[in-house]
């Protein structure tokens, strides 16, 4: 291999070798070549529409909060990578990972108290559904080994996650037969501040009640379903799962891989009902974006439950578990969140993309415009042409990757007003580029 590849050189070897994200083998799109970021923008090594830098309307999938190349993040990185990148974390244990899930207990919902470190969102959710059904049988209720969720849901691409995946959205019909089969009811009426709808909160009661004797646990993404379709729904729902799971004897799990620290407005989503999970999931945004690590959060109960099993140990490990380099980078981030106003800086995104994205409304194709939090949707009457999408974002110089009908953007909380409404732009020219 020489020393120097030229960007072509590059895109063709990664045309020829390297898979990507949800994609076929060899790729059909050329993915934009990126050489560094810093701040709020990425540098591309080759131009695209003309331009060799692009803002980050996507926060690099809802995690880098701080944007690119932070100083204080870097630094954090730098010491500990001084000290050691890794050590193994069975029978060892160090500063990084102590202090990080310490700062993780203080800042989440009360009850949670024992914290599991992995490598990614989607284990994450592995280890919340092994601690559920592990719980169940450890307390001699062996019968509660299925997972019951709302329709439209994403928490991840492993086989449990996949499970609990939107049916419709999801790859059930290429793994049936093969994915465990759970229990769905109807997707949440949308709209954050619509008040509870009595009908859907009779739905929900029907089916938890007529599984609970199978049912481990309810998983869902606290009120901002993302990856499944972008949809926001009251917080009320939340209240009404939590007082459901209680009376039939059933653990709750919110997966906040994308909605903690601060995305929609507050800390963890949870916090808009005021609700606490018996089992919670962060990821992400945990790290500020930096490297990949999530965490696993439980109540005594579920833990003491585990304990006191026949077999008294949770029997996962994975072999970078607790990463002290990705720790340590985990607690500045945190640090850094809460050393601002961080609720503020929210608002002022939140302002901005209701400003901007309005205009979106009347262009033809769009269905609807909706925002909560740092989080901006347009969705349209039909697919989006990712493609030419993407181009009329580049050429206003924003990044942007849509999905389906969904244009969509998640800006890091960083993004001054400028570049806030240049994105906003781009979202409205990739809206009207279809
Ligand atoms: C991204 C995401 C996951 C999966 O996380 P990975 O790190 O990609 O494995 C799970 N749940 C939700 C809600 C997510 O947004």
């Amino acid at each position: 291999m020489p020393e120097h590849l030229t960007p072509s050189e590059l895109l063709a070897l990664d045309r020829e070798h390297v898979w990507h994200p949800y994609g076929p083998m060899p790729g059909r799109q050329e993915p934009l070549l990126v050489e560094s970021a810093a701040g709020v923008r990425l540098r591309l090594a080759a131009p695209v529409e003309g331009r060799t830098e692009l803002i980050d309307g996507m926060s690099s999938w809802w995690s880098a909060v701080h944007g690119y190349n932070h100083p204080v993040l870097n630094d954090a990185a730098r010491n500990q990578l001084e000290r050691m990148s890794h050590v193994m974390f069975g029978g060892l244990t160090h500063e990084p990972a102590v202090r990080l899930v310490a700062r993780l207990v203080e800042i989440t919902p009360e009850p949670l108290r024992h914290v599991f470190l992995s490598d990614s969102g989607s284990v994450s959710v592995e280890v919340a559904v092994k601690m559920c059904m592990q719980y169940w049988r450890s307390v001699g209720r062996p019968g509660k080994q299925r997972l019951l969720t709302w329709r439209g849901g994403y928490h991840g691409d492993t086989w449990q996650p996949m499970s609990v995946c939107d049916p419709d959205g999801g790859m059930h019909d290429l793994w049936s037969g093969v994915l465990p089969r759970q229990v769905f009811a109807d997707a949440p009426p949308t709209g954050f501040d619509a008040e509870p709808d009595a009908s859907y909160v009779a739905h929900l009661r029907e089916v938890i009640a007529r599984h609970a004797d199978e049912v481990a646990a309810v998983i869902v993404e606290p009120v901002v379903q993302n990856a499944g379709g972008m949809r926001f729904h009251s917080p009320g729902y939340l209240r009404v799962l939590r007082e459901l799971c209680d009376e039939h004897d059933v653990l709750l799990v919110f997966d906040e891989i994308a909605t903690g620290f601060g995305r929609t407005g507050a800390l963890f989503a949870a916090d808009h009902a005021g609700v606490s999970p018996d089992v919670m999931c962060v990821g992400k945004a945990l790290t500020g974006g930096y490297m990949t690590m999530a965490a696993t959060l439980c109540t005594t109960r579920v833990a003491e439950g585990i304990s006191s099993g026949e077999v008294p140990v949770l029997a996962h490990g994975p072999t970078f578990m607790g990463n002290p380099l990705a720790a340590a980078v985990a607690d500045a981030s945190i640090d850094l969140l809460l050393s601002q106003d961080w609720q503020g800086e929210v608002k002022r995104i939140e302002t901005g993309l209701r400003d901007g994205l309005a205009e979106a409304a009347d262009v033809p194709g769009v269905r609807d415009v909706r925002v909560l939090g740092a989080i901006g949707v347009v969705q349209l009457d039909h697919p989006a042409d990712m493609a030419a999408a993407t181009r009329a974002a580049a050429r206003e110089g924003v990044w942007l990757r849509p999905f389906g009908e969904l244009l969509y953007t998640m800006p890091p909380f960083v993004t001054g007003d400028e570049d806030l409404a240049r994105i906003c732009a781009a979202v409205r020219a990739a809206a009207a580029a279809d």
